[in-house]
This record gives structure tokens, sequence and C-alpha cells, in this order.
């Protein structure tokens, strides 16, 4: 989709350097920092599992779940999108949090409760959905656990459109955003 397309709910200007400055600078310093060592040629789930927790890689870690995670962030989201979704995921939904709405709840304060910078996520875990928070680059890939949907909660992700009122943006997202068809 354009800049354009999530507007209202995010402006063509987060996009702007969201995606085209901080996302475009994980990825470049993410192939910079693997240039030349054993990651070099590896599928980026891999060396994010392997570099995770390992202190002579922390920048390739950083780096590259980032660039994951921005990845997988803009496909979770669509112009019109938001709302309850339908089939198997609002089925699942349901079974797992007992409400839609206590699923939205749930997200939302995973969301707003992530001290400083981080992300929100919807996975597959043991057999059932479960919401979870990262903290920085910290991505479910790390822990082996299948992530659904996310929202990014750094500052970088709303500080323009909502400034310090990151519960707004959470609204915005569960209600006008998310793409349920990714998910
Ligand atoms: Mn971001």
């Amino acid at each position: 989709y354009s800049e354009e397309a999530l507007e209202p709910h995010i402006s063509a200007k987060t996009l702007q350097f969201h995606y085209g400055k901080h996302h475009k600078s994980y990825v470049e310093k993410a192939n910079n920092l693997i240039k030349g060592t054993e990651f070099e040629n590896q599928d980026m789930e891999d060396i994010i599992r392997k570099t995770h927790g390992d202190s002579g890689n922390t920048a390739i870690f950083n780096n590259t779940a980032q660039a994951w995670n921005h990845s997988f962030y803009w496909h979770c989201m669509k112009p019109n999108g938001g709302g309850k979704p339908a089939g198997e995921i609002a089925k699942r939904l349901k079974s797992d949090f007992g409400t839609f709405e206590k699923f939205v709840e749930e997200f939302r304060s995973a969301g707003a409760t992530q001290f400083g910078s981080g992300w929100a996520w919807l996975v597959y875990m043991d057999g059932r959905l479960k919401v979870m928070n990262t903290l920085n680059a910290d991505t479910p890939i790390a822990h082996g656990l299948k992530p659904l949907l996310t929202v990014d909660v750094w500052e970088h992700a709303y500080y323009l459109d909502y400034q310090n009122k990151r519960a707004d943006f959470l609204d915005a997202f569960i209600k006008n955003l998310i793409n349920w068809d990714f998910v």
C-alpha cells in the first residue's frame, strides 16, 4: 500500500520515516553486519534464533530482528482494516480468550503496558493463541513461537500522529488497521 493508505490513523509522514528511514536502516545495518560472517547466507529466522542472547552478536540480533519485525508489522495492517475477524481466527480467539472483546482488552493492555520500546503480539503457542509483549528488538521468533499479529509500540511508530497518547494509537490500530486476512 502507499504511504497515504493508512491515513488518518497513521499519516504518510509517519510511514515515510518509519518505513523509509527506521526500517531501511535496520535492513542496511543487518546486511552490513552479517557480511563476511557465518550468518551471511543464512535465513533471517535462523540468524535471529542463533544470535538471541549471544552477547558477541547483539548488534546482528537487534538489527535482524527489527528488520523481520517491521516486515511482519506492515503485513498486519491494511486500509479499512480492523474490526472483528471472521472464520477460523474468530473461532480461535473466542475459544482461547472467551470473547473477541477479551482478546482486544489483553492485546491493548500488552501494548499500553510495555515499558519503553517494544512490541505487542498475538502468537500461537502450545496449541493455543496467546498475547505477549517484547522489549526493544525481541521477537517471538527468537523463542520458537509463531507470531500471528503485532503492533509496534516504539515511539517512532506513533509519536508524529499521537504524541504521548500510545493508547489512542492502539485503539486506532485495533479498530481501523488490523489486516485479519493476513492474521
Ligand atoms: Mn518501528
